[in-house]
């Protein structure tokens, strides 16, 4: 795939990052200001706004839910679906509609898509009431490109990542959990997925680092952390003298913060060592995404996904045998290039052996210059429709067996705020991340308390603060 050449990588400094963060004359620049920030796609792109808002609020913006209000858009998205470009452009016209009234209107554009060759090259031809585009390896540029905005387009995305910075700000969505990255990018290059392009190589971050933000966010009050990665259990592999995941997962454990998570895991790096340190610690949540993909080791070959069906399996039941009323969700491909009746099947009998908790069900849609949208497909697009509905009803009877065994249970729930479907009712989690809606809980967000399970549906259960 070719990427972006329009600026050359380089290494960062500690001064540009300080530069970037301290210069004081920036602060109140854009005082008065709106921003509106849109996001598409992963958790990785959702904590990344977060950086955004904090960047833009460093500049004097506040922000926005309302489009027409806004100073600034910055849209910030993803490459990984299919209807992903239509989606952005469909609201880009939004954009543009908004900018003939109002002029000074600055329209940005960053994140995986970003990071396209072709995405770039048709925003410099056909999209010049965009003002600027940058790229998953240079947010820390944020407010340079703002400040130093003119009447041509300013665009600067980097082909190669760069070094970790760190010292980042954020403008978390919560006060209750937060995200933590503790590596980006990924080498793994599956052959359908055009993460290892987007987001460049593995990088972890140094494990002194992700500690103290975790231990700044359990001093803020945080409950609960998720460990961020595009492959997480392969933490620290580049990283000389560091530790692995188990090792980091531990030290996070004795931070003290009341629930640890982590996404996402790919079996093939999913070690006994880890299975161990899950099973040890209390505050290390008992629920794992394990994304199988497909149940046919034909075609988990052709994904270079490095594991076979059995393996998978056999790693699914060591992880239920050793870790107590572990929940495990999964990712599934419905319709990789050539997929016969017979590998379907196989997904369905994996899926039949695991049970899962529920999963993430797609039909497979190439991705440019990935390897696998070279493969000519022939099956047919209702072929994999029809082969997703039966996946999804298998997965959702799976998930409302799973969710049936909660009822007349006391379970701990993390309160994170009131139910959008009911305002008389809060929602939060279990440990193994089930969407509760609980009553007579109004006053506990924030808390965890114990809920009495009264109903079990597929996707949710209704409790009872107890
Ligand atoms: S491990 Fe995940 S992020 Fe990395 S290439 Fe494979 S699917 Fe993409």
């Amino acid at each position: 795939m070719n990427l972006p050449d329009l600026k050359k990588a380089r290494i960062r400094t500690d001064k540009e990052v300080e530069y970037v963060y301290l210069d004081e004359h920036y602060q109140k620049l854009f005082a008065g200001q709106k921003y509106f920030l849109k996001t598409y796609g992963c958790q990785m792109n959702v904590h990344d706004s977060e950086e955004i808002a904090a960047r833009l609020e460093s500049l004097g913006f506040s922000k926005t839910d309302v489009l027409e209000e806004a100073d600034i858009v910055i849209l910030n998205t993803c490459a990984i679906r299919e209807n992903a470009h239509d989606k952005l452009y469909g609201f880009l016209g939004r954009c543009k509609h908004l900018k003939k009234e109002k002029k000074d209107l600055i329209i940005g554009i960053c994140g995986c898509m970003a990071q396209e060759e072709n995405v770039v090259k048709e925003i410099m031809n056909k999209h010049q009431y965009i003002d600027i585009v940058f790229g998953t390896h240079n947010i820390y540029k944020l407010q340079d490109l703002i400040i130093n905005k003119k009447e041509k387009q300013n665009i600067e995305v980097y082909s190669c990542e760069g070094d970790v910075y760190e010292n980042i700000s954020y403008k978390r969505d919560s006060k209750i959990k937060a995200w933590v990255n503790i590596q980006y990018g990924c080498d793994k290059f599956c052959t359908y997925c055009i993460v290892p392009y987007t987001r460049g190589k593995q990088r972890s971050r140094k494990s002194k680092e992700i500690i103290k933000e975790v231990e700044d966010l359990v001093k803020n009050g945080y409950k609960e952390v998720t460990l961020l990665g595009q492959n997480v259990n392969a933490y620290g592999k580049e990283l000389k003298d560091e530790i692995n995941f188990a090792n980091l997962l531990e030290k996070v454990a004795n931070t003290g913060i009341e629930r640890i998570r982590f996404v996402t895991s790919h079996p093939w790096d999913f070690t006994d060592e880890m299975i161990e340190i899950i099973a040890k610690y209390d505050n290390i949540m008992p629920y794992i995404h394990l994304p199988l993909q497909s149940g046919s080791s034909r075609i988990l070959k052709l994904m270079g996904r490095r594991y076979t069906k059995e393996e998978y399996l056999t790693l699914y039941h060591k992880i239920k045998e050793t870790i107590p009323n572990v929940a495990i969700t999964t990712d599934i491909i419905v319709g990789f290039p050539n997929e016969t009746e017979e590998d379907f099947k196989e997904t369905l009998e994996v899926v039949n052996a695991c049970q899962f908790d529920s999963a993430f069900t797609f039909i497979y849609s190439p991705r440019e210059g990935t390897p696998a949208a070279k493969i000519d497909d022939k099956i047919p697009m209702a072929v994999k429709e029809e082969r997703l509905h039966k996946l999804n009803e298998l997965i959702n009877s799976y998930s409302l067996k799973a969710n049936q065994k909660y009822l007349d249970k006391t379970v701990k729930v993390l309160i994170e705020g009131v139910s959008e479907k009911d305002s008389t009712k809060v929602f939060g989690y279990t440990e193994t991340m089930k969407l509760v809606n609980v009553e007579n809980a109004s006053d506990k967000i924030g808390e965890i308390i114990d809920v009495k399970i009264t109903d079990a549906k597929s996707f949710s259960l209704d409790g009872i603060y107890q």
